[in-house]
């Protein structure tokens, strides 16, 4: 897929280099740099940093939030096509729903039927962790092989941390991965390495990828 992109757009690193930039329509990211607080900052340079996007209202720099239309619970990646700045507020009260559910359920709550919308509404999600797995776009979404995915950093098999044990639950209780990894134009690896873990021990041959055409890892 695509990802929205400023025409200019210049990040620097703490220590004052160059992490990223665009140029000619493509998203290039030094290897070192952070993807998400390269896609965070994008997204401010792009629909700004004062007004939340659900309130309208003026927000301070320290209420201001990135919320992810589609939620990370449900698969919804931190790609800029997928995050909005919002205040705390908002984000809070909107917490596992898409942009379009918290439209929907605040509207419900003025006519005083709120909370049987997010009775319905789970319902609704009970089904969706067990038979669709992700609330995205289907046309953002491929399956690939992971032995064509190219990882740098090699954490090595032994790695059984807190979030391994995360996607190592959700898997087996599911049956499929909580969201998709995501990669660069050259199937370089930009988020989801513990998946990619957990599936490489499990000898599970694809997974779901978002592959993110216009961005292109550089050393
Ligand atoms: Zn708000």
């Amino acid at each position: 897929m695509i990802i929205e992109l400023p025409k200019e757009f210049t990040f620097f690193n703490e220590t004052g280099e160059i992490g990223a930039y665009v140029e000619n329509g493509i998203l290039k990211l030094k290897s070192a740099t952070s993807y998400r607080k390269v896609m965070t900052e994008l997204t401010y340079h792009m629909k700004g940093r004062k007004r939340c996007c659900y309130c309208g209202n003026i927000v301070d720099v320290e209420e201001m939030t990135i919320d992810h239309m589609y939620p990370q619970d449900f698969g919804g990646p931190t790609i800029t096509n997928n995050l909005l700045p919002c205040c705390k507020k908002c984000n809070n009260e909107k917490g596992n729903l898409t942009s379009k559910q918290y439209k929907m359920y605040l509207i419900a709550k003025k006519q005083g039927r709120g909370k049987e919308y997010i009775e319905d509404l789970k319902k609704y999600l009970l089904y969706i962790r067990k038979w669709e797995a992700f609330e995205i776009p289907k046309g953002w979404i491929s399956k690939k092989e992971i032995t064509k995915i190219i990882v740098q950093i090699d954490l090595g098999d032994s790695y059984k941390g807190k979030n391994y044990k995360k996607v190592k639950e959700f898997y087996e209780k599911y049956g499929h991965f909580q969201k998709p990894i995501i990669v660069d134009s050259n199937n370089f690896l930009l988020d989801g390495f513990i998946t990619l873990m957990y599936a490489k021990n499990k000898n599970i041959q694809k997974v779901p990828v978002i592959v993110l055409k216009n961005v292109e890892v550089i050393t």
